[in-house]
This record gives structure tokens, sequence and C-alpha cells, in this order.
């Protein structure tokens, strides 16, 4: 038999294109193929279980700030289908969500399972072929069709063939093989690791906002940080980690580090400690915490700088506070190494986007070859972000199967 449409992999974004195209095209043959015994499993793990299904963030020049790789293509996309549209098919279902105060939306039941059976009973409601335990092993190409050979030994045919395989290594030597560049797949969102950190035993402080920064790069980011018995983690250190992706795997995660606690200028920090001892000359460096930095902090970076705490405002010596200014503002770690955030390991690197037709998520190499989610090279920071790629992209390509070079009778 021939298929108007396979889409492979039972992902968010396979499934979601599998009931678009359906719900658009509803005579159309369309077969899903999963290599697992069940769907949509990194739906089912994600958000600690409750799957952080998009993000509040509803314009979408602003929403493509979140994406290190996939700004500038993504705008007209989210133009199309965003997380407000998100919002809407969910309830549509009867799904309702809710949104946090940090912006990320769960569903009220805080169980990705209702995610799950949502996606799963429109699917079957609309009729969509699905096919477990399916792992398909072998592509091959003609002028008409697309030809798949599992490891069962089935073979399956189709005009309009989606690779919705996620980081998948198949899916990547697939895409290559009908043409595509493939961007080398390196992990994104981790926390650093910073063996010889002084500030291990502060494990559990966080600080908000400061400013990142890795040395001999453009690499910068502000916002909190926390401080890990292994190093740091935090908002600050896994955005710097997603835009810092690729660098930091050619560097084999080895950087320099350089956190300014108090964003201000090293000048300023100086002026500004001067100015306090004017102020406040018999206050103890404990009783003025005047860039009201966690006390502990504080006062484990003058025990670092060996100035007692006790010491008043008056005793401090210029070099005292130019060494104060300095640690606050200019603070050096040598990050050795990554830990992944939380088991949310989201990999970046994919099809190269520019070989991609945004508008309809089809190849501009291979016609009739399409993509959508994490294969391509596109990843957000942490926050509902990528999960939002895999329904726009999902319900892009599936409304586009049949228009450039197909339509039915
Ligand atoms: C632990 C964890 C937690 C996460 N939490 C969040 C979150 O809360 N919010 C968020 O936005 N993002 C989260 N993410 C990222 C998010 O899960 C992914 O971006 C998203 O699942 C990508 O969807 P996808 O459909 O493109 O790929 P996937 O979900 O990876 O689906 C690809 C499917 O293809 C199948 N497949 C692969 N090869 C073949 C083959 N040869 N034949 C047939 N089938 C095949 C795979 O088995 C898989 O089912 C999380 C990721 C992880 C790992």
């Amino acid at each position: 038999m021939l298929y108007d449409l396979i889409i492979l992999g039972g992902g968010a974004s396979g499934i979601f294109a599998a009931i678009n195209a359906k719900l658009t095209y509803p005579t159309a043959n369309i077969l899903l193929l999963e290599k697992n015994a069940v769907l949509l499993t990194k739906v089912r793990i994600s958000g600690g279980g409750r799957c952080n299904v998009t993000h509040a963030c509803f314009e979408p020049k602003q929403l493509i700030k979140n994406y290190p790789r996939g700004e500038k293509e993504l705008l007209g996309p989210f133009h199309v289908f965003g997380p407000g549209d998100t919002i809407q098919w969910f309830a549509s279902k009867g799904v309702l969500l809710k949104t946090e105060a940090d912006g990320r939306i769960f569903p009220q039941t805080d169980q990705s399972e209702t995610i799950i059976q949502a996606l799963l009973k429109e699917a079957h409601r609309l009729g969509v072929i699905i096919k477990l335990t399916e792992h398909s092993e072998i592509l091959e190409h003609n002028a008409s069709c697309f030809i798949l050979r599992t490891k069962k030994d089935q073979i399956y045919q189709t005009i309009n063939l989606l690779l919705a395989t996620g980081s998948s290594p198949q899916g990547y030597q697939w895409a290559e093989q009908l043409g595509h560049t493939i961007q080398k797949p390196v992990p994104s969102l981790f926390t650093f690791n910073v063996p010889t950190s002084s500030l291990k035993d502060l494990s559990g402080v966080s600080i908000t906002p400061v400013r990142l920064q890795i040395l001999g790069t453009k690499l910068m980011q502000e916002g909190p940080i926390l401080i890990t018995h292994f190093g740091f983690s935090g908002p600050a250190i896994l955005k710097l980690s997603a835009w810092g992706s690729k660098y930091l795997h050619e560097q084999n995660y080895r950087a320099q580090l350089m956190i300014n606690w108090i964003i201000l200028s090293k000048e300023s920090a100086f002026a500004k400690l001067q100015e306090t001892k004017i102020l406040f000359p018999h206050k103890t460096l404990l009783q003025e915490n005047l860039f009201n930095l966690p006390k502990n902090l504080w006062k484990t970076f003058l025990e670092i700088l060996g100035i007692s705490y006790k010491k008043r405002l008056v005793e401090l010596s210029v070099q005292h506070v130019k060494n104060l200014a300095h640690k606050l503002t200019e603070d050096c770690y040598q990050v050795e190494g990554k830990t992944t955030n939380k088991q949310e390991f989201v990999t970046c690197g994919g099809v190269t986007l520019k070989e991609v037709d945004f508008k309809t998520m089809q190849s501009k190499i291979c016609p009739r070859l399409f993509f959508a989610g994490e294969i391509l090279d596109i990843d957000g920071i942490t926050g509902g972000f990528n999960f939002q790629n895999a329904w726009t992209t999902g319900y892009i390509a599936g409304n586009s199967f049949f228009k450039p070079h197909y339509q039915k009778s």
C-alpha cells in the first residue's frame, strides 16, 4: 500500500503533526511509525512528570529570544501557531493549563499523563494509524516515493515523509542520506562543574541577579545563579550553557567563568565602598551589607580576602576596598566539566535550518520530505520552549503535506 504520509517518530512533534494532517486532510492515509512500545515517552517524563507544555510569552518577537538556535527561523512559525494557540488547543480538548509565577505553563492536574491522553485521544478519534515497535532501519527514495524497511522486515511506501525522530542518530543519518547537512549534535542546558570552587560550602544559596561571562568570548548572561556542591547552576548558568553549548563543547567544557555578583563596574563598586566607609565609619562589615548579598556569601568573600568581618569600615585599607571591589565584580572560576540539569538533557544540533522552508517545514533539497521538532537544529532554554517548538513545527508540517506537490482528488 502506498501511504499519503508516513510520520517517523511518535513524540510530541510527530503526534501533533499527525493530528493536524488528519484534521486538514481527513481522507488521507496517514501512518505513524514509532520504534518504541509506547508513544510520547519524553512528554511523560518531562517537567518532572508534570510536563511544562509551553511558556506564557505571547509576543513572537520576545518568544524567539529564548532559542539559542532557531531564533530567526521561528519568528514566522510562531505567528502561525504560538503559545496562545497551544493553550487554546489543549483547552478545546478539555485540558486546562495553569501558568506559574516564572511563566512556565503546566496542566492543572500537574500530570503529564493528562497531556498524553488528550493527544492520543485526538489521534485515535481522527483515525491516525499508529504502529508501535516498528523500528525503521532502511530508507530508500525514488522519484515517486519513499520506501522504508523496518527491523521486522516490513516494507512501507509513502508519497510524503515526515522525520520527527527527535535527536535519534538514525534520523540525522537519513536526513544526510537525502542531501541535508547536520549540525553536530552536542548537549545544551547543563550546569557547570567547578571542582576548585571556594563556595561549595554555600551549596543551596541563590543570588539574583548576577552577570556571567565566559572569558575570551562574547558569551554573557544575567539572572539568578545557584551555588551547588559541585559548582554553579540556576537560570543564568543554564542560559549561558545553551548559548555557549557549541563553544563549550569545543573547549571540552573547560573555561574561565567570571561572575559579577552585583552587576556594577569595578570602579562603581570601589566608589560605593569608599562612600559607605565615610558615611558609616563605625559600622562593622557584617552590619553594613551594602550590596544585599546573602550574609553567608558576604562573610565567605571577606574570609577569602583575609578581612575580618568584625572590622569597622574605617579600618578598611584602600587595598582592602580594591580587593573587595574586584571580588564582587570580576570573580573568576575555572569550569571543568558539566552536569545534566535534572535529567533534562536537550540536544542542540540537527538538520541545518537554512535547508528547510519554515512556511511548510518541507526540505528545500528533497521534495516531499518534511521535518518537525528536535531533529532540526533548534533548541530552547528551559521553561517549555522546546515543546512549543515541537507543537509549532508539528502543526505547520501537518498542515502542509499536500500543498506543494500533491492534491488529493
Ligand atoms: C527528561 C526531559 C525533560 C524535558 N522536559 C521538558 C519540558 O518540561 N518542557 C519542554 O519544553 N521540553 C522538555 N524537554 C525537551 C522535550 O522533551 C523535547 O524537546 C521534545 O520531546 C522533542 O519532541 P520530538 O517529537 O521532536 O522528539 P522526541 O520526543 O524525542 O520523539 C522522537 C520519537 O521518535 C522515535 N524514533 C526515533 N528513531 C526512530 C525510528 N528509526 N523509527 C521510528 N521511531 C523512531 C523515538 O522513539 C521518539 O519516540 C525535556 C527533555 C527531557 C529529556
